[in-house]
């Protein structure tokens, strides 16, 4: 009996975790991009986002933001500028819970929420980004039910951590290079120190002012969108 109970658990793991995190961390898909491409995560945020808002416009670009649904019933003015404004809306959850701490059924709830608040809202996510990038079975079947491309990312800044805006400006600019997904955070959640998102804007500005001034290109996600 306990043997297989031991064999249904590791069969259930390998299935449900491993499959998935195995295939669906390969999908970036964007490696002949000639330019770097933003993302951002775990937003919205009031004042951190509109400021990231701010810097995108200034730079004639546009982004993907991988919102949380709770996040987004509280800030509607905010989503309906991020889409008048032409950026990507991605799902990332509801709230940011590990999917490992939630049932299939509640991981399925969880994105079934946010997908609902976000079409009350008028608008139609067309990616998924899992929270701590770790999808599950049940995250991979959502997203073939309702047609959402998973999009994960290629380079973490560790902009959760405080520090100098210019050490994160640092770290951007070592770590890009062309068709390389970026991800930012404008939301702080999880371990992220409370403050750390409030200094990744002055962070974006820099990079992206040093990044142009050497010749380095910004590819649009709506350039994305279009292949
Ligand atoms: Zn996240």
């Amino acid at each position: 009996m306990i043997l297989y109970m031991t064999q249904f658990i590791a069969v259930f793991a390998g299935v449900y975790y491993l499959l998935p995190n195995l295939i669906l961390r390969r999908k970036t898909l964007l490696a002949d991009a000639p330019g770097i491409l933003l993302t951002f995560d775990d937003g919205p945020c009031q004042e951190v986002t509109e400021e990231v808002l701010d810097i995108l416009a200034e730079n004639d670009t546009n982004a993907c933001f991988f919102v949380l649904g709770e996040k987004a019933k509280a800030s509607k003015e905010l989503m309906a500028r991020m889409a008048r404004e032409g950026h990507s809306i991605g799902l990332h959850g509801n709230t940011h819970r590990h999917p490992l701490s939630l049932t299939p059924k509640e991981q399925w709830k969880e994105l079934s929420e946010a997908y609902q608040i976000l079409a009350h809202l008028g608008l139609k996510p067309r990616y998924y980004r899992a929270p701590h990038g770790f999808y599950t079975l049940s995250s991979w079947l959502f997203c073939l039910n309702n047609g959402l491309e998973i999009v994960h990312w290629t380079v973490l800044a560790e902009d959760w951590k405080i520090g100098e805006a210019k050490s994160l400006t640092q770290r951007l600019m070592n770590r890009s290079a062309p068709g390389r997904i970026l991800v930012l955070h404008d939301g702080s959640e999880g371990k992220a120190d409370p403050n750390a998102n409030h200094i990744m804007p002055a962070a974006l500005k820099a990079y992206l002012k040093n990044w142009r001034a050497q010749g380095g290109l910004l590819t649009p996600w709506s350039d994305y969108e279009k292949n």
